[in-house]
């Protein structure tokens, strides 16, 4: 707890959403105490620019590490179409992050979520992954674990049946075989899910399509339904504000009593390699 409940948050200097005004906070918020601000919608929770948090070992998984599920959950399944999850069903306080595409790699985005106790998927694009491959080996070092986002990104809403089922299916082999990790979750570019997606994601032994209840942009956190909820996925990406964004979840995990799961500990179950 100590990690957070020490931030002296800053004026941000980063560049915000012009329509967001910069504002300083203080906290010594605890896990487990609820949010008791007024609810504005969406809500969000403004990233600090710098913090001055004390030093943990970084072997040691801090307070925002949710314990792993007693078993999985059982997703509603249709014949030969994979199930979409934005929210895990689950009664859990836990959420999970979800980082996309790999464009950007800033050096450290692994080892502060792993500061911070925070497992996280990332959903990368075939080419981002292949060009930094010991990047993404660093992630799973540290927490991470990695699931397909298509090669070249399409709106699968766009694209005939064919390509749409080679985009999907593209990255299992070569992610299995780069990262040693089963391919289990699909994440369609711009969240765009048809049936021809799902049945694609069936079809190549993905588990469940991906989306998300809450999302991460420039150190704010905008939630679908105004407040955090067990089983959120959030969605954030590989960005030059990667930073301020992590912050932003982690005060609002912190503030609201939530912890970080990891999605496939939920979906697949605690047997995954
Ligand atoms: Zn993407």
């Amino acid at each position: 707890m100590a990690l957070l409940a020490t931030v002296a948050v800053g004026v941000s200097s980063c560049a915000g959403g012009a329509d967001q005004p910069e504002w300083a906070v203080t906290t010594t918020t605890t896990a487990g105490t609820p949010e008791t601000g007024g609810q504005a919608q969406p809500s969000t929770t403004r990233a600090p620019s710098s913090t001055t948090t004390t030093t943990a070992p970084r072997s040691r998984r801090t307070d925002l590490t949710a314990p792993r599920p007693a078993a999985p959950v059982v997703l509603p399944t249709e014949p030969g179409l994979a199930p979409v999850v934005s929210r895990v069903p689950t009664t859990d306080r836990v959420i999970f992050l979800t980082i996309d595409d790999g464009i950007w790699r800033l050096p450290g985005v692994a080892e502060k979520l792993d500061e911070l106790g925070i497992p996280f998927t990332s959903f990368l694009t075939q080419p981002y992954a292949r060009e930094d491959v010991d990047y993404w080996r660093r992630t799973q070092e540290l927490g991470g674990t990695i699931q397909g986002h298509t090669t070249n990104h399409p709106d699968l809403r766009k694209t005939n049946p064919n390509r749409t089922a080679l985009e999907v299916c593209s990255t299992r082999q070569p992610f299995e075989e780069l990262f040693g990790q089963e391919q289990t979750l699909f994440r369609p570019p711009y969240g765009a899910v048809t049936p021809t997606v799902r049945q694609a994601a069936a079809g190549c032994g993905f588990r469940a399509v991906v989306l998300w209840k809450g999302t991460l942009n420039n150190g704010v956190l905008a939630l679908q339904d105004g407040q955090l909820k067990p089983g959120d996925i959030i969605l954030m990406h590989y960005r030059p504000q990667a930073f301020e964004d992590i912050q932003a979840v982690a005060l609002a995990a912190l503030a609201q009593g939530f912890k970080f799961g990891l999605l496939e500990d939920y979906l697949v179950g605690p047997d995954r390699s």
